[in-house]
């Protein structure tokens, strides 16, 4: 199968001009260096499914195999190409950004995992041992760039014709025992590319799912956020729910199909809005250990707290005849996901057109006068200062005030008083 494909032919007619004269120009220094050098990865499987690549990841290996080759390689590159070099990982993977384009630049090597979900011991390898410790079949193709052999296909997975029918399985029976982070890669490419997974690699993955336990909070973290800044982040998670992947990160957090219903509504709200739509089932403690669980910072927290705060108070919100001040003083201060979430989500009419009154229009509205503005108006220095601006906001909310004339005379009102 794979020695069908004209893969050089597929690179550029699908790659743009700029990075397809850089993988040929790393493939001739590589050559002229010493070093073998490969394409591989995301940009291999999306030029292979005709799909826009991101940026591309580059293997190295030199005749005599050691962990620095990737940022010797990447030094030399950056030395004829121009460009800078970040420091290497404790992988020994170097980033290069050459105008720009930013590409990770990796020693060829093989992983052993001491203990599920622990990060691996690295030694180096060959390409064809590189292969064995990726995480799909269709990630695990790697091209040749040498001059001579530019294009050509490596792929001792089986990738290109996994590929062809659209499946998504892992190498090995071990592999999401021995990185669970793989089973959130799973629930991301499946939806992105239109994977199915196989059988066998569906069984293992199900299998699998307790080591989920054993990740630190960050990785755990690094994988929602890369769930979230997908394209179509509710397909993941639904996903995710599925192979019980998220009762796995914190038993009892869920993603309903009402979420998946809902989340394209927020979707301008960017990745906070689908955490706050995984946040509505959670209990107070729930959301706390949610938040621990996966080290959450600041303005994540915030998401998830104020997501389940804004539950508690939905019902005051239904009650008719509220003022528009009496609406900014329930929700005033909560985060803007959560309101959101909570406004697609809500099938109670009243209580929707409320929170997205609120997010809308009420949230910004604010009094034309501020402190100093009062001061030179004759308000004596302390807290009436803070009282005024708080009448004056309720009375902006109310429509009892609505231009800076109207808000001086109120002042000059109370002032006479
Ligand atoms: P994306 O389009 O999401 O960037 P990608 O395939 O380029 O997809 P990266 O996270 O950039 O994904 O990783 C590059 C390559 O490194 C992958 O294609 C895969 O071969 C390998 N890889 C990354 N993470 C893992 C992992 N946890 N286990 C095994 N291999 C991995
Ligand atoms: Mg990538």
């Amino acid at each position: 199968m794979s020695n069908t494909v004209d893969m050089a032919r597929l690179m550029s007619k699908q790659l743009p001009r700029h990075l397809m004269a850089f993988l040929v120009g790393s493939g001739v220094q590589g050559a002229n260096n010493g070093f073998q050098v490969y394409l591989v990865g995301g940009m291999v499987r999306d030029v292979l499914l005709n799909r826009r690549p991101g940026d591309p990841d580059l293997l190295v290996q030199e005749t005599v195999p050691t962990m620095d080759a990737a940022e010797r390689f990447a030094i030399m590159l950056a030395g004829t190409l121009g460009g800078s070099v970040s420091a290497p990982s404790q992988f020994g993977t170097v980033k290069l950004d050459v105008d720009g384009l930013v590409v990770d630049i990796a020693t060829a090597r093989r992983e052993t995992y001491e203990s599920p979900g622990a990060l691996p011991s690295v030694r180096p390898a060959t390409i064809e041992g590189d292969q064995y410790r990726r995480d799909f079949t269709v990630n695990a193709i790697a091209v040749d760039l040498a001059p001579n052999r530019f294009g050509t296909i490596l792929d001792h997975a089986g990738g290109v014709e996994d590929i062809e029918h659209r499946v998504l399985a892992v190498l090995h029976d071990k592999s999401f025992q021995d990185d669970p982070t793989r089973c959130f890669r799973a629930a991301r490419y499946m939806p992105r590319l239109g994977l199915h997974m196989s059988m066998v690699t569906e069984t293992d993955l199900r299998r699998s799912v307790g080591a989920v336990a054993e990740l630190s909070a960050d990785r755990v973290r690094h994988e929602m956020e890369r769930m979230l800044a997908e394209p179509a982040p509710e397909q993941a998670l639904a996903h995710a729910e599925d192979f019980g992947l998220l009762n796995a990160v914190l038993p009892g957090l869920s993603w309903s199909p009402a979420m998946t219903r809902a989340a394209p509504a927020i979707r301008d709200a960017g990745p906070l809005g689908c955490l706050a739509l995984l946040a509505t089932h959670l209990s107070k403690e729930d959301a706390a250990k949610f938040a621990e669980r996966i080290n959450a910072p600041a303005q994540w927290a915030s998401v998830i707290e104020d997501t389940v705060t804004v539950r508690e108070r939905l019902h005051e919100l239904s009650d008719e005849g509220l003022t528009s001040a009496r609406v900014y003083s329930i929700l005033g201060g909560m985060a803007s996901e959560a309101v959101r979430a909570w406004a697609v989500l809500t099938e109670e009419e009243v209580t929707a057109g409320r929170l997205r009154d609120y997010y809308e229009r009420l949230r910004h509205v604010h009094p034309a006068l501020n402190g100093d503005d009062l001061l030179a108006l004759g308000v004596p220095e302390g807290p009436f200062v803070g009282e005024l601006l708080r009448e004056l906001l309720i009375a902006r909310l109310n429509g009892a005030v609505s231009s800076r004339g109207d808000e001086e005379s109120l002042v000059q009102r109370r002032l006479s008083a």
